[in-house]
């Protein structure tokens, strides 16, 4: 299927067992490390899919995978039904390329100090033929500036990264991905590094964009906070895997899987608040070598002996509701 057969309800995003495996040194000889293993999920237009756990989870890479920042080792992307790894095998397309953007953690270092704002956004302009003439590419940067709310656009434009505050350069990339017109944007952790009160602002201006664009959003994040006021769904990953997927309500209200419930009692006030902590008190998350049984089973307070040798399989908990683990 080609993207312009794709219909209504074509997932935009389709992942399929994705995996990513390293290499690491060990002792005598290289071990592989599965760093994502068997991803699978779909995100549909106008669609907030928020990827929870800690560092060292996965969750970055998974979005580096869509973005084609690095090559998958095994898996599936499908773009509005397209199979994008053997359409475009060697490297993405300038059209998927703006399809599928990325803001990242850190808006300061990936935009130039020596440059002007206005030269940041006329660059994704002229690049995709977005703009005409000279007077056409002011217009389209004042409008960029302006609807990620930075007015007076012409002062705005003129600014350096540095003359602009964290939440305002954040408002800069997201103008940026704006520029080349996404259908899905890859947002990694884009608010860990604000204030509670900046953070509710921009996500109130990325929910504006998802409704009045129909922009669909893999929201990367470690709060499950911001997950909860943002995210139409939550899926929680762990070691690689992601191991319980629901809508964010179901998820936070009737966590299944143990390391979600260690999760959720973590935060103090996940029913009302965005302001919460991290998702760090369950452990590290990290990917562990021997890939057998249960990634969960170290820390897990209802481990069982088969849980260290099964690897438990996605289960229906409810309807619309999965988990990957032996007690259902
Ligand atoms: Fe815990 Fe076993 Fe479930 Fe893993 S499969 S989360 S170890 S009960």
């Amino acid at each position: 299927m080609t993207v312009a057969d794709a219909t209504d309800e074509t997932p935009l995003l389709s992942v399929r067992r994705l995996t990513k495996t390293f290499s690491v040194d060990g002792r005598w000889r290289a071990r592989k490390l599965d760093v994502l293993r068997d991803v699978s999920f779909d995100v549909h237009a106008g669609e907030v899919v928020a990827l929870v756990g800690e560092s060292g989870s996965g969750k970055s890479t998974t979005a580096r995978l869509i973005a084609r920042l690095l090559p998958p080792s095994a898996g599936e992307i499908r773009f509005k039904g397209d199979n994008v790894l053997q359409s475009q095998p060697r490297r993405p397309t300038l059209a998927y390329r703006a399809h599928v953007q990325m803001i990242f953690q850190d808006p300061f270092s990936s935009l130039n100090p020596l440059h002007t704002i206005r030269y940041h956004l006329e660059r994704p302009l002229r690049r995709h033929g977005k703009a005409g003439s000279r007077a056409d590419l002011t217009t389209k940067v004042h409008r960029l500036l302006e609807t990620v709310g930075l007015t007076p656009a012409e002062e705005f434009a003129d600014k350096h990264p540095h003359q602009a505050s964290g939440g305002q350069r954040q408002r800069v990339a997201i103008a940026r991905a704006l520029a080349v017109d996404p259908e899905l944007i890859l947002a990694d952790e884009p608010t860990s590094m604000l204030d509670v009160s900046i953070r509710i602002d921009l996500l109130n201006l990325m929910r504006d964009l998802k409704v009045a664009r129909r922009i669909g959003y893999l929201f990367i994040t470690h709060d499950l906070g911001s997950a909860r006021y943002f995210a139409d769904r939550i899926l929680v990953m762990y070691a690689g895997q992601i191991v319980e997927s629901a809508s964010s309500e179901a998820l936070l209200d009737a966590p299944a899987h143990p390391y979600t419930q260690l999760l959720v009692a973590a935060v103090p006030s996940a029913d009302s608040s965005i302001a919460t902590g991290p998702v760090a008190a369950a452990g590290s998350g990290k990917p562990t070598a021997s890939g057998v049984g249960c990634p969960f089973a170290e820390r897990c307070p209802s481990v069982m002996d088969r849980c260290r040798t099964e690897t438990p399989a996605a289960r229906e908990v409810a309807p619309g509701h999965t988990a990957s683990c032996h007690l259902y």
